[in-house]
């Protein structure tokens, strides 16, 4: 196309201003730049001078048993409280909707009641071979909803990520004898109601659930703790079920809630914590997640090592990939050691372990079946309080 020579000119003009302007602007950038100035840090900087000067007001720091014991009524009172008013319970109350067989196991759809409107959805696998009571695993998903969790998934790109993250561990338990509870949490999947803005890939609501729980003095860890343990009393309702045998699984969002929930419930046995245990101040503090894992005030009394210590002397297993740049690897490992000290003193030093596999954020099952087979086919293990 040709143009004639009043277009040229025009072009040649608008050029002309474009670049002369285009100059004087990174003129006037180059006056602020390349440092942003005290006045220009906002709230990266705020936050971060804080996390620099700040220290928890109830570390954990015990060189006695009975120091431990003074520590540990005061913190757990104290995150006991932190998670929140908790819903008015109701009689145990079960709706069975749906059964399927499967070659090693049954997976039944149950509704467990939770509060006077709320019921839980669950689906729960009871191996085929059962000649006597079997320990439970109670598992919690994250934020991919619990498809994945029970590898019901239909999408080709899906169940190849489901069985590179391992996801599927409550599948995997039940192969391997044990009874689970693959528990659709608070928000997800069809207990979910307005959508979470910028998430297409699941439905949820994390964000909804969160905000009229943190109005009503409820935090939604805490209401997904309360719903598992009323999942624990239908557990200990089963007969195939050992009622002194409930151990616990979650990943990501599902370990954040895993982490919370033995500090409230003495029955969970045994816990596995998989790509959500490193601190507060590398993770949630420090990069955006989802809201629904924030306890408010938290970082005021401890860190994430302190809350895992509440569990002591309960078994516990970490379970974390070194290459999860979402819960860096170098504050696991410092709270690991941590809790190493914790329990050793308290004489069980091998009942926490730790799979720092090379990988990223997901499950892995290098220790897990080894782990809950040497506290719950074991007599002689230390497994309660
Ligand atoms: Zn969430």
């Amino acid at each position: 196309m040709r143009r004639n020579v009043s277009q040229q000119a025009g072009i040649a003009i608008v050029l002309c201003v474009f670049l002369h302007g285009s100059a004087a602007m990174s003129a006037e950038t180059e006056k602020t730049s390349p440092k942003k100035t005290e006045v220009q840090q906002g709230i990266a900087g705020s936050f971060k001078q804080l996390r620099e000067r700040f220290e928890p007001e109830l570390s954990w720091n015990a060189t006695t048993p009975a120091e431990h014991a003074e520590w540990r009524k005061s913190f757990r009172d104290t995150v006991v409280r932190l998670l929140g008013r908790m819903p008015e319970k109701v009689p145990l109350n079960v709706v069975w909707a749906e059964k399927k067989e499967f070659e090693l196991f049954t997976r039944h759809k149950v509704y467990i009641r939770s509060e006077a409107e709320y019921w839980v959805p669950v689906y729960y696998y009871v191996p085929h071979k059962h000649d006597e009571k079997l320990p439970a695993i109670v598992c919690l998903h994250g934020h991919s909803g619990i498809e994945p969790y029970i590898a019901s998934q239909r999408k080709e790109s899906i169940i190849k990520s489901t069985k590179r993250g391992q996801l599927d561990y409550a599948v995997y338990f039940a192969k391997h004898g044990y009874v689970t509870a693959a528990i659709v949490m608070r928000g997800f999947n069809e207990t979910a109601d307005k959508q979470d803005r910028g998430v297409s890939h699941v439905t949820r609501s994390c964000l909804q659930v969160t905000m009229s729980s943190y109005l009503m003095g409820m935090t939604t860890l805490g209401l997904r703790c309360w719903d598992a343990m009323r999942v624990i009393d239908f557990l200990q309702s089963q007969e195939v079920v050992d009622p002194d045998k409930i151990g616990l699984a979650g990943l990501s969002g599902g370990g954040a809630v895993a982490m919370y929930l033995p500090v409230l419930e003495k029955r969970i046995k045994v816990a596995m914590i998989a790509g959500a245990f490193t601190a507060f101040r590398s993770t949630f503090y420090a990069t955006p997640h989802c809201m629904c894992q924030c306890l408010p005030g938290i970082m005021q009394y401890g860190e994430m090592s302190d809350i895992v210590a509440l569990c002591a002397p309960r078994p516990v297993l970490l379970i974390n990939g070194t290459g999860d740049t979402g819960f860096p690897i170098e504050d696991a490992r410092i709270g690991y050691e941590k809790l190493k000290r914790v329990y050793s003193l308290q004489g069980v030093g091998e009942n926490v372990e730790a799979d720092f596999f090379e990988g990223g954020h997901r499950w892995s099952n290098n220790k897990t079946l080894d782990f809950l087979a040497k506290h719950f086919q074991n007599p002689k293990s230390k497994i309660s309080e």
